[in-house]
C-alpha cells in the first residue's frame, strides 16, 4: 500500500465532518479552585466523555471511514490491549464491518470483555514470546484486512485533532495547551489544530516521567526507543514515536516535559473531589503538570486535554484511598 500524505489542517476539517453527529462534542469544564490553585485560566477538554470513554473514538472513526467497498469487506485490524482496542470495534460496528483486535494473553479481563461487547474479534498472543507488529502485519495479509495502527496514522492524527478544534473553537484563542502523549497521534492532531486556529498558542507536551522517549526525542532530533516503562499511565506506555507523529511534534510542539505517578494520583483525586469526573492516570498526565506548576502559568489562558476516563474501579478506589 502506499504511504499516504502527512496530515494537515484540513484533514482534522474532514475528520470533523465526518465525525459530526458521530462523535460527542465533549464538554469543556472549568474549576475556580484549579486556577486559583495556578493562577491561570484553565479550560479542561473532556474526552473522558467521549464514546467509548477516550478520544481514541475520534482518530479510530475518521479512519475507518475512509474504507472502500473493498476494504470494507475484509474489516479492520489492529493491535492494542487498550482504548484503541474498544475505539476501534465500536467504530466497526457502526461502520457494519469485521474487526478483529490482536491482544495479549494477559489483557485486563474488563478490556478484552468491552472490546468484544463491542462486537471486536480478539486474537490473543503471548506478549514475551511473539510481536504483536509482526502478528498484525502478517493477519492482514492473510486475510486481506486494513491495519489501523493506534497513532502512527494519518486518518488516525487528524480524527485526534477534532478534540483541540472544538476546544478552541469554544474557547477561542490560548496561550498555552498541555496534551498527554503515548505514541504521539493525538498531541500532533492537537498541534495542527492549534497552529491553525490560535497560532500564537504553545503547546506543551506530558509524559509519564518512567516514560519520557518523547521528550529525548525531541531533545535528540530523532526516534528514540527505549524498553516499555513502568507506570499506572497505561495509556503512554508506549516505547517510542511514530514517523508521521514525530514529524508534526518536530514542527508544532514546543517542549515535552514529564510528571510523576504520585502526581497523577494527586491530579486524579482532585477531578474526583473537586470537579466530581473520573479520570483515568494516563487522561491526568497534562494536568498534573499544571497543577504541580512544571511549566509556568500565571496569568494566562491554558487548555488541557483530559484524554480518558476508562480506570478499573476497584483500582480507582485504591488510587482515591
Ligand atoms: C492512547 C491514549 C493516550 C496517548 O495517545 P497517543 O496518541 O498514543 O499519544 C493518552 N490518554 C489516553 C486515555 C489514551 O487512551
Amino acid at each position: 500500500m502506499q504511504a499516504l500524505p502527512a496530515p494537515t489542517f484540513d484533514d482534522v476539517l474532514d475528520a470533523a465532518a465526518r465525525l459530526e453527529g458521530v462523535a460527542h462534542r465533549t464538554p469543556v469544564l472549568t474549576s475556580s479552585t484549579f486556577d486559583e490553585r495556578t493562577g491561570a485560566s484553565v479550560f479542561f477538554k473532556c474526552e473522558n466523555f467521549q464514546r467509548m470513554g477516550a478520544f481514541k473514538f475520534r482518530g479510530a472513526y475518521n479512519a475507518i471511514s475512509h474504507f472502500d467497498a473493498e476494504q470494507r469487506k475484509a474489516g479492520v485490524l489492529t493491535y492494542s490491549s487498550g482504548n484503541h482496542a474498544q475505539a476501534i470495534a465500536l467504530s466497526a460496528r457502526l461502520a457494519g464491518i469485521h474487526a478483529t483486535i490482536v491482544m495479549p494473553h494477559d489483557a485486563p479481563e474488563a478490556k478484552v470483555a468491552a472490546t468484544k461487547g463491542y462486537g471486536g474479534e480478539v486474537i490473543s498472543y503471548d506478549r514475551y514470546k511473539e510481536n504483536r507488529e509482526e502478528i498484525g502485519r502478517r493477519l492482514a495479509e492473510e486475510r486481506g484486512m486494513t491495519l489501523i495502527p493506534p497513532y502512527d496514522h494519518p486518518h488516525v492524527i487528524a480524527g485526534q485533532g477534532t478534540a483541540v478544534k472544538e476546544l478552541i473553537d469554544e474557547t477561542g484563542p490560548l496561550d498555552m495547551l498541555f496534551v498527554c502523549l503515548g505514541g504521539g497521534g493525538l498531541i500532533s492532531g492537537s498541534a495542527l489544530s492549534a497552529a491553525a486556529l490560535s497560532p500564537a498558542c504553545t503547546v506543551i507536551g506530558i509524559e509519564p516521567e518512567a516514560g519520557n522517549d518523547g521528550q529525548q526525542s525531541l531533545a535528540r532530533g530523532e526516534i528514540v526507543h527505549i524498553d516499555a516503562p513502568r507506570t499506572i499511565a497505561d495509556g503512554a506506555a508506549s516505547t517510542h514515536l511514530g514517523h508521521y507523529t514525530f514529524a508534526v511534534i518536530r514542527q508544532l510542539v514546543a517542549r515535552i516535559e514529564t510528571v510523576s505517578d504520585a502526581q497523577l494520583i494527586e491530579t486524579m483525586r482532585f477531578f474526583a473531589q473537586r470537579m466530581k469526573i473520573v479520570v483515568e492516570p494516563t487522561g491526568c498526565l497534562a494536568a498534573a503538570a499544571v497543577l504541580n506548576g512544571v511549566v509556568p502559568v500565571k496569568g494566562k489562558r491554558v487548555g488541557v486535554v483530559v484524554s480518558g476516563g476508562n480506570v478499573d474501579l476497584p483500582k480507582l478506589a485504591q488510587y482515591l484511598a
